[in-house]
């Protein structure tokens, strides 16, 4: 497999600052150790740590079981695999799977992102470098412009590009032919796509957040690549407070690993894990200060709500859209928090885990209320 990463592309997010939460084009942003984003030592890391082959790409079975069919039937035909769109949060390998794709294929894979394609020439630079079976992987492919979009729609389906030259009367329509190719796309946000581009992609596939089980593989393979000695309840402890992700799995092994370094012990237990994850402020089911003020303010400020969304961002200072993005689908998973008709509710479990009792009326109401705002 060769790599080419586009000039005009290229997934880099922004580089992330130790500390809280920050601000940043007005958005609020998780501190660093739980952040689904990429940080500069993340992408550093990935070098050794995305996995080689399908086969060390742990979880998500329903979707590897359907790739090595296809590609092993799209081998046979000696054809270029249908176009795939991979969709769910951060940091759940939907980049790993377009690299392993491109590698199991023996193809060339171009990088490129959704934001970076905004003028037509960027987009039909691009398309005319790829080569037979070639895979182009477009991160971000709901933030196209709506002109790469639509220049992609014939590329996509017929495997040429339009191009049009002069003005008014004068306009004359070219039909440039591409080579059969695979377009990967990936998105958080699958809603924020065309139903136009959504239905030009023959396979598309959620990412589902990993188990307990399946992101201690995931440790005890980053564990044995980066030489970390480490016992099962060390893994587990890890493993217990990565929020489904591996891309944060990864990070907490290497803080730990920091850890123990610093401390000067060999063997990562039970015990040092905790303290490690403990110094950085990541509770035992994987929230950090802020989802843990969120729900303090539920629960105290609020009686346990339920409480508008709205009149909790105000009260915790942040803008709703962040609360409801960024904070509140992990504690809804984690089920301390509940989505009603008349706003947010703490349930009884995220009582237990600020050492709370829960009043009988809030039990009740946790039965009795129903889902989503
Ligand atoms: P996404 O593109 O969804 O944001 P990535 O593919 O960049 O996520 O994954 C983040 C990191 O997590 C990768 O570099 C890799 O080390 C690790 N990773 C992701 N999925 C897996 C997996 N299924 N098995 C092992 N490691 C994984």
């Amino acid at each position: 497999m060769t790599i080419v990463p586009s000039s005009i592309g290229g997934t880099a997010g922004p580089e992330e600052t130790a500390g809280q939460t920050e601000k940043q084009s007005g958005k609020t942003r998780r501190s660093d150790v739980l952040s689904t984003k990429e940080s500069v030592s993340d992408r550093k890391s990935d070098l050794n740590l995305r996995p080689k082959t399908l086969d060390e790409y742990i979880g998500q079975s329903r979707i590897r079981s359907m790739l090595e069919m296809s590609i092993a039937a799209a081998s046979t035909r000696k054809d270029a695999l249908d176009h795939i769109l991979f969709y769910g949060p951060p940091g759940l390998g939907k980049t790993s799977l377009a690299y392993l794709i491109a590698k199991e294929m023996n193809a060339k894979i171009h990088l490129a992102s959704g934001p970076s394609l905004e003028r037509p020439r960027d987009i039909i630079g691009l398309l005319h470098q790829l080569e037979a079976g070639d895979v182009l992987f477009i991160d971000e492919i709901h933030r196209l412009s709506r002109i790469a979009e639509e220049l992609l729609y014939p590329a996509m389906e017929d495997y040429v590009i339009d191009l049009t030259a002069g003005k008014g009367q004068a306009t004359r329509t070219m039909r440039l032919p591409l080579p059969r190719f695979t377009l990967i796309g990936a998105t958080t946000k699958v809603s924020m796509l065309s139903n136009a581009l959504r239905d030009r992609f023959g396979f598309i596939c959620r990412l589902e957040f990993y188990t307990p089980e399946e992101l201690g593989k995931i440790v005890r393979r980053t564990a044995g690549i980066l030489a970390v000695n480490m016992n099962d309840q060390a893994i587990a402890a890890i493993a217990g407070r990565a929020r489904g992700t591996p891309r944060i799995v990864n990070r907490l092994v290497r803080l730990v690993r920091d850890y123990a370094q610093f401390k000067g012990h060999s063997l990562v237990d039970e015990q040092t894990a905790h303290a490690a994850l403990e110094m950085y402020q990541v509770d035992i089911h994987g929230l950090d200060p802020t989802d843990r003020r969120l729900l303090t303010v539920l629960v105290d400020t609020y009686g346990g709500g339920p409480v508008g969304l709205e009149t909790l961002a105000a009260t915790l200072g942040e803008d709703s859209e962040t609360i409801e993005d960024v904070y509140e689908p992990f504690l809804i998973q984690c089920g301390f928090i509940q989505r009603t008709p008349r706003g947010r509710v703490a349930t009884a479990g995220a009582y237990a885990h600020l050492g709370r009792t829960a009043p009988s009326a809030q039990l009740s109401l946790n039965l009795n209320s129903g889902t989503e705002a």
